[in-house]
């Protein structure tokens, strides 16, 4: 039989000419009007190869420098191809070879599906390893970029008496809370909405209104237990290395952390842009929970906190979409409130509970008092500003 092929030779301009492969009882003859060759039966080696398999190869070691090939592969079933008993072995291990190469193409396949999915169910607990590679310093580069970019314009309270009292509120919820690995720094913030935020690092801040609404010392405590939570887990910043790829955070997660520094440090303005989770949520709940039943506070406050919120007119809550905790968009109020009060049905020795000893109602209306006492000379501006923002939004 006749076929279509080339045959690879220096004879040949390139190297490389195509013509006629013809199969007979005396061997394989290649031939086109340059010249011909011709390749013994005995001791022909035939190979597969080229894309997909698809080539078919022919040489013999006795004659050097010539290869011919096909992509006519019906050669293979040539009839005096399969007459030949050692030329018939050759062409049934060749299909071997091939099948055994599909079966490896697929298992690479399926091992690289299969690891991305992997990658993918296991991104948290990547993520996880990945933040604790981060540098406490980066951390808190990050948190005080977005910190300075979210109060740019408030008006923040600093009088020492009112941060006194604050600092005396949370003495007992800061001993069981603080981490040496974090400054926590609590800022209150004039704004009337119900509100509370944490930032990577340790700030957190206080909107006044969230001060002024709630009833009891051991409510702000509930949710300043809450905001800890957020930065003891770093919640912020988990959110932010969850925005790289799946191959950033498993380089990071074995010490890779060059490609993540870029995530993180210029990160302090997508900050502002991204909410908790409602894993982080429950988690941040669940721990300002135990801190509370640690530290000696009845952790009914914070059920009694979210109660207010929920309560309080969500249009206030829509204006304010950068990080604040406690938007509307969040898992919904009623939800936490059911799952905290399973919890404080569950718990044991409710008696042991006293009352914190805090005078919330100075402290409301120190808050208040101070409020008022703003400069005439400093109203305009402030004004100003928050007109311009709200035009923004
Ligand atoms: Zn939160």
């Amino acid at each position: 039989m006749r076929y279509e092929g080339y045959a690879f030779n220096d004879v040949f301009d390139g190297g490389k000419a195509s013509g006629s492969i013809n199969i007979s009882c005396e061997g394989i003859q290649f031939y086109n009007d340059q010249g011909e060759c011709h390749l013994p039966l005995a001791g022909l080696k035939l190979e597969v190869g080229g894309a997909s398999n698809r080539i078919v190869f022919m040489s013999h070691p006795s004659v050097e420098g010539w290869k011919f090939y096909t992509s006519d592969k019906s050669i293979l079933q040539d009839q005096i191809i399969q007459q030949n008993a050692h030329l018939r072995n050759q062409v049934q291990g060749l299909k071997k070879k091939k099948h055994l190469g599909i079966i490896i193409t697929l298992l690479v396949l399926g091992l690289f599906v299969g690891s991305m999915g992997f990658l993918w169910l296991l991104k948290d607990s990547m993520v996880h390893a990945a933040a604790e590679q981060i540098p406490v310093e980066w951390e808190q580069k990050l948190g005080d970029t977005a910190f300075e970019q979210f109060t740019a314009g408030k008006r923040l309270l600093t009088d020492e008496g009112l941060h006194k009292q604050l600092e005396e509120l949370l003495r007992p919820l800061r001993a069981v809370a603080d981490n040496e690995r974090f400054n926590y720094k609590f800022h209150i913030i004039e704004d009337s909405t119900l509100n509370a935020a944490a930032f990577p690092g340790g700030n957190m801040i206080i909107h006044t209104g969230l001060i002024t609404t709630l009833e009891t010392p051991e409510q702000l405590l509930g949710v300043l237990g809450h905001e800890m939570a957020h930065v003891n887990l770093r919640h912020s910043m988990r959110a932010l290395i969850n925005t790289a790829g799946v191959y950033i955070v498993a380089d990071a997660m074995v010490g890779g952390i060059g490609a993540l520094s870029a995530v993180i440090l210029n990160g302090g303005s997508q900050l502002l842009t991204l909410k908790n989770s409602r894993v982080h949520e429950k988690e941040a709940d669940e721990v300002s929970w135990e801190y509370l039943v640690d530290a000696g506070i009845d952790p009914r406050g914070l059920i009694g906190s979210f109660e207010i919120m929920e309560k309080s007119t969500p249009e206030l809550a829509k204006e304010h979409a950068e990080i604040l905790d406690f938007v509307s968009t969040h898992p919904a109020l009623s939800a936490r409130i059911t799952y905290l009060q399973e919890k404080w049905d569950l718990l044991s020795d409710k008696e042991r509970f006293k009352p914190v000893e805090f005078d919330y109602k100075k402290f409301q209306k120190d808050i208040r008092a101070n409020l008022e006492e703003r400069p005439v000379s400093e109203e305009e501006p402030q004004k100003g500003n928050g007109k311009e923002e709200g035009n923004e939004n």
